[in-house]
């Protein structure tokens, strides 16, 4: 479907929480090219629509910064190191606001990592109870089982609790490596790690390639973009 939501584009521009600005919909003290807009789940295209909340202009661009970073093996998923490691600041110019990162990989874990300084997505994001969908590819040792993709998306039981996979598939084959993808709205530490490792595809490599609607795409190790309206407005 084209365009955002309506509530999500006025969180995304900072007016208010998604919750608080469906409320300033409801109130009828929206208005989109000049329209009063009542009903929720309008979509608006971020570009290009023109909006009003009590008849001042929401600008989309909000001062606050939104980056995808493909993070290398190596580099710590921290903005600093007591003990000089690399870090995602390395790899970042000098800034004047402070940008954190939302989640962690591991520091042998590669790819997609976002990092802002809008607290409210940060949180949004780093929480299950939201189901934001990231996506990993995954190189594993071993023959993934005919029936895994049921098993994993019906749950897997660790050590700290069970975990469901939205999705799962082969994507690649080689004599006794595999090249498989896992879809997970949650982030606890090493999770794909153990849940391959569970099922017995002990994880040679692993890549972050997507976040909601944030794909890594061909964004070089250690380089990094920042997103797009659409994309921002996408993630609430
Ligand atoms: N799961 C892992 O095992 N490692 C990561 O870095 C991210 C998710």
């Amino acid at each position: 479907p084209g365009g955002v939501r309506l509530q999500k584009v006025l969180a995304a521009a900072g007016v208010a929480s998604r919750r608080a600005s469906e409320d300033l919909i409801a109130a009828g003290r929206v208005t989109v090219d000049g329209r009063k807009v009542t009903e929720q789940g309008l979509r608006v295209d971020p570009e290009t629509a023109v909006i009003h909340v009590d008849g001042l202009r929401v600008s989309v661009a909000s001062g606050r910064t939104y980056l995808a970073l493909n993070k290398p093996p190596g580099v710590l998923s921290a903005m600093s190191d007591p003990e000089g490691r690399r870090t995602l600041a390395d790899l970042l110019p000098d800034r004047e606001e402070r940008l954190f990162h939302v989640g962690r990989l591991d520091a042998d874990t590669e790819g997609l990592i976002l990092l802002t300084n809008d607290g409210e997505l940060a949180h949004r994001l780093a929480h299950p109870s939201y189901g934001v969908r990231k996506t990993y590819l995954a190189e594993v040792q071993g023959r993934p089982a005919r029936d895994l993709s049921k098993r994993l998306t019906e749950g897997v039981e660790l050590e700290d609790g069970p975990v469901k996979a939205d999705g799962f598939r082969v994507v690649g084959q080689a004599a006794d490596r595999v090249m498989v993808e896992v879809v997970l709205h949650e982030g606890r530490k090493h999770v794909v790690r153990r849940l391959l490792a569970e099922v017995g595809l002990p994880v040679l490599r692993l890549v972050r390639t997507r976040i909601g609607p944030v794909v890594l795409g061909d964004l070089r190790p250690g380089r990094y973009r920042e997103l797009g309206r659409v994309e921002v407005g996408r993630l609430y």
